[in-house]
């Protein structure tokens, strides 16, 4: 079918300029910090969503007319695309800051509290299982800022999906949103925690807290460096308090220029 088409195209592309952006970085060796467990994670990371949108699409093609499993599938297939798209802003973002390409972010204005609520809708979507919980009560309703939503987005997901993945049995998540000079927007989890020995490490590229489980929560140290440079690309900050065993929260203070 069409769709099945399109959507095989659009795979097609984001791998396909996946793997040309991680050959002219291999190529051009100036990412000095290239490992072999980032090679490794990559390979596991980018296998995972492409192989589920193959099985996806596959099963779509044979799916009988029930509109309810092909919707199904078809969620399946968009979130993972999305999930690549996420991880290939990431790469992106360390490649311009390793000024190997030039990117603009675009500035327009959106309303903070919504976009969270995408935010955690999404991750809530991911994460069903009955041990994590997300929570977000926001005290305002809109708060409107000026910044590039779509990196944005990322960011909070980024802070969400850690919270989850460096998470304890039961996982609660907290999000905060303050506003007073400045915007803050606080994601505190009860996890493993991160000793204050690399507390400024934890947002370098390609960074990862050595632990004993390191290599079966998967990830490559991208998630905060990417963070941090969108948040300050804003023109704000990002702070971590944390001690090990006892939960971590990101903070992250964006200045107030609100339009409105
Ligand atoms: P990744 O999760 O892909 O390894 P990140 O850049 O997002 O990369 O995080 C860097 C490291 O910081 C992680 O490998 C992990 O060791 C640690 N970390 C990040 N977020 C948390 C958190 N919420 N709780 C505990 N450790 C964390």
């Amino acid at each position: 079918s069409w769709q099945l088409m399109i959507s095989l195209m659009i795979l097609w592309a984001v791998f396909g300029s996946f793997i040309y952006l991680f050959h002219t970085l291999l190529k051009q060796n100036k990412l000095g910090v290239l490992r072999k467990a980032f090679v490794n994670n990559l390979t596991h990371e980018l296998r995972t969503p492409v192989t589920t949108v193959s099985v996806a699409l596959q099963a779509l093609e044979d799916s009988n007319d029930q509109v309810s499993d092909k919707i199904r599938l078809y969620d399946i297939a968009r979130e993972e695309l999305e999930h690549l798209s996420c991880m290939i802003d990431k790469v992106l973002q360390i490649a311009e800051d390793e000024h190997l390409i030039t990117k603009k972010l675009i500035f327009e204005e959106y309303d903070l509290i919504a976009l969270i609520d995408k935010c955690v809708s999404s991750a809530r979507l991911h994460n069903h299982q009955d041990n994590i919980k997300i929570i977000f009560t926001p005290q305002y309703e809109t708060l409107f800022l000026y910044g590039d939503s779509h990196h944005m987005r990322n960011v909070i997901t980024n802070l969400i999906e850690n919270a989850i993945k460096y998470g304890a049995d039961q996982v609660q998540v907290y999000l905060q949103v303050a506003k007073e000079d400045q915007v803050t927007l606080s994601v505190q989890d009860n996890g493993i925690g991160i000793k204050s020995a690399y507390h400024e490490q934890v947002f370098e590229p390609f960074f990862r807290v050595p632990q004993g489980d390191l290599y079966t929560v998967k990830g490559f140290g991208l998630g905060l460096a990417y963070v941090q440079q969108i948040v300050n690309q804003h023109g704000g900050s990002i702070k971590l308090k944390s001690e090990l065993h006892e939960g971590s929260t990101f903070t992250v203070t964006i200045p107030k220029k609100i339009k409105k």
